[in-house]
């Protein structure tokens, strides 16, 4: 028997886990007492391993190469050395007939480990020669990075997940951990034990409103208007930090000059909140000693998300409440390793550590670390991954390149999706499982699971984990990078890797940010929180200490916008709106967790629809009716959860389902910064089967 400590590959908690493994196999898996944890596990957590012992798998793990030579044709089992014969082949041959750009790779916010995203993106930029790099956390996270650069000039959640019980007041927006993130639900749930304010702002009465001192149950699709008239309270009450926004922010004035026409009386028809709610948790969350903004998909899958995050962490500003400990803002990210995949340059205008790519020295120095001639690098920022379905159907794009990402379940509009993917010349799957991306595949490239494979995840406090191998994979597998290696060096770039640790230093040496966190360090001291720049320092618990910000001027620059309607609204044929939300024992696409026994068990396929109980009353439906969900997009089968809990007007669907997948339903209009799809809104109807 023997006892591996890794890291939960399922959200961005980055709980840590001991696996103790007999015979090759995974027994149990207990708390390994976490910095992020405090030695606690979700179900995920406990029984997310599952699929590692290969038992009751739903969908095939892919154990072997195969391509598939006519588009019409069916898969065939070849040799690594075909595959990435192949594969390099055709990639070459898209390269030069269409140029570099023509070529899209994702790199992978779940198992596969930072030094396989590094890698990835090596390829991309030095052996593709485009920055078409990037990665599903774009579809959930994306604005934040967006929105909080802009503000405070660092993308990133600015404290600790172990801040958050000791903070004194929590503004919880569009976030529901309970399911979302369990651990982090304890902290909330530890935080009003220790007497902190909890004011959730949320269309549906979530389990966290049920602790909250204030839950604002606002309309679906209005969450600028609501944040705007969080800071014309402030401002107009003078509630705000005069001292603190005087010497730390920037652009008072234009802030005033927006959210002046959003008093809490003026919006309430629109957010549905009483203007005496809002105003009254202003001054709960401006009194408070410590506060922490924390939101989650409720404010990001919308297409003025990037806008919102801004307005978010305005009021942090405002109220000084930030640069300090328990205070701050920031998303918990949904995947393990959406921190990862950005810290690692999964990013179309990143390089690793966050440097731009269209700064010359910025290239000319990765260029000359690689050994690639700086003028073949990409000076251009590349496409998105929601931008794939329209640059494919314009044939701007003729391959794909995926690894460990599932688009073909989680993007918005499936059918818009499949056509896209249907466009493409070439697609290259790089996965454990047989995904509904893998299936439209040319050539499927399988490799080692989290569990089979070592290297380092970064939670969502910027914190870096190791985590090691426990088990030896069955099949003929391989792990990421090597593969990724492989098929440069069939492209004529010679890549080689001894082990992860020799990518991890590479790394480190172009990345001034991480230098300080070497493979030893984070074997002593377990998690270490970026930016860490020398190998003496301890880490950074939270950014911008003095209230010193990474902007221009080092100032934090307020932010408001006017409110926009999202893009469709219910009318006479969809009469409902449509939110997509999280199913607690599952993760996004539901490939490892769909195959694990005990999380199987919690719920069946289809997933449910939860409907007002006024609205299944007129309808006639009754409680785990079979329904039919459609929108003017697609159809698909549910079965109705009728509640209380949630609005009228309203339904709610996770999005984890193969069957009633609820993304055939929703749209991809796209934030226009982040490029993010606004899933969290469409029309639709719901009728009896
Ligand atoms: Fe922790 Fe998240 Fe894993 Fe649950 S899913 S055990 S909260 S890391």
């Amino acid at each position: 028997m023997k006892k591996m400590t890794t890291v939960c590959p399922y959200c961005g908690v980055g709980c840590r886990l001991r696996l103790i493994v007999e015979n090759n196999k995974i027994i149990r898996a207990e708390g390994a007492g976490g910095v992020t944890d405090q030695n606690q596990r979700c179900l995920k957590g406990y029984y997310g391993r599952n699929f590692l012992n290969n038992t009751r798998l739903l969908t095939p793990r892919l154990t072997r190469p195969m391509i598939r030579y006519e588009k019409s044709g069916k898969f065939v089992p070849v040799s690594w050395d075909e595959a990435i014969r192949y594969t390099a082949s055709r990639l070459l041959e898209i390269k030069n007939a269409h140029g570099p750009r023509a070529i899209m790779t994702t790199g992978s916010s779940r198992g596969a480990g930072n030094e396989a995203n590094y890698v990835m993106q090596k390829f991309a930029r030095g052996v593709l020669n485009t920055n078409n790099v990037d990665c599903c956390a774009r579809v959930c996270c994306g604005p934040s990075v967006a929105g909080l650069q802009e503000t405070l000039g660092n993308g990133a959640m600015s404290n600790s997940i172990s801040d958050i019980e000791n903070s004194r007041c929590l503004l919880i927006f569009g976030y529901n951990c309970a399911d979302a993130h369990p651990i982090v639900a304890r902290r909330v749930l530890k935080a009003r034990q220790n007497g902190a304010k909890i004011i959730v702002c949320d269309p549906r009465r979530i389990e966290t409103a049920r602790i909250a001192d204030r839950h604002l149950q606002l309309n679906n699709g209005c969450n600028m208007a609501l944040v705007n008239a969080f800071g014309h309270v402030l401002i107009d009450e003078q509630l705000y930090d005069r001292e603190y926004v005087e010497k730390h922010t920037e652009g008072l004035e234009a802030y005033w000059q927006i959210v002046k026409d959003y008093s809490p009386e003026a919006v309430e028809h629109l957010t549905g909140v009483p203007a005496r709610q809002v105003r009254q948790a202003m001054r709960t969350f401006a009194a408070a000693p410590s506060a922490t903004v924390m939101w989650g998909m409720g404010v990001t899958q919308f297409a003025q998300s990037v806008d919102v995050v801004r307005g978010l962490s305005s009021l942090a500003l405002l109220t000084g409440n930030l640069g300090r400990p328990n205070v701050g803002v920031g998303q918990v990210h949904g995947q393990n390793n959406v921190q990862g995949a950005y810290d690692m340059g999964v990013l179309p205008n990143l390089f690793p550590g966050y440097q731009e790519v269209t700064d010359p020295a910025v290239r000319k120095k990765f260029a000359r670390a690689w050994g690639i001639d700086p003028s073949l690098m990409d000076d251009k920022v590349g496409a998105r991954i929601t931008e794939i379905p329209h640059l494919a159907m314009a044939g701007k794009i003729k391959a794909c390149y995926i690894m460990g990402e599932d688009p073909l379940q989680t993007e918005a509009d499936l059918g818009l999706v499949r056509q896209g993917f249907g466009a493409l010349d070439f697609v290259v799957v790089q996965d454990i499982f047989m995904t509904r991306t893998a299936e439209m595949a040319d050539v499927l490239l399988p490799v080692t699971s989290w569990g089979e494979h070592d290297g380092v995840f970064t939670c969502a406090d910027r914190g870096f984990q190791r985590f090691e191998k426990a088990l030896e994979p069955a099949g003929d597998v391989k792990r990421d990078w090597e593969i990724i290696s492989l098929l440069a060096t069939a492209m004529g770039y010679p890549m080689r890797y001894a082990n992860s640790q020799q990518i991890w230093d590479e790394m480190r040496e172009l990345c001034p940010l991480f230098y300080g966190v070497t493979y030893e360090k984070m074997g002593d001291m377990g998690h270490i929180q970026w930016p860490c720049p020398n190998l003496d320092h301890p880490g950074t618990p939270w950014l911008y200490a003095d209230s010193r910000f990474d902007t221009p001027s080092g100032r934090g620059r307020l932010f408001a916008a006017p409110w926009r309607a999202p893009a469709e609204s219910p009318d006479e044929h969809f009469p409902l709106v449509l939110c997509t939300v999280r199913e607690v024992g599952h993760d996004s696409c539901r490939s490892m967790t769909g195959n694990c026994a005990v999380l199987q068990a919690l719920a069946d396929e289809p997933g449910y629809v939860q409907i007002n109980s006024e609205d299944a009353g007129t309808l006639g439906i009754r409680h785990h009716d079979l329904v039919w969900v459609s929108s003017r997009r697609g159809k698909v089968i549910s079965r109705a959860d009728v509640s209380d809990c949630i609005n009228r007007g309203t339904v709610y669907m996770t999005w984890q389902w193969w069957v009633g997948a609820c993304n055939e339903l929703t749209q991809n209009n796209l934030d226009p910064i982040s490029k993010t799809p606004e899933t969290k809104y469409c029309a639709v109807k719901v009728e009896q089967i």
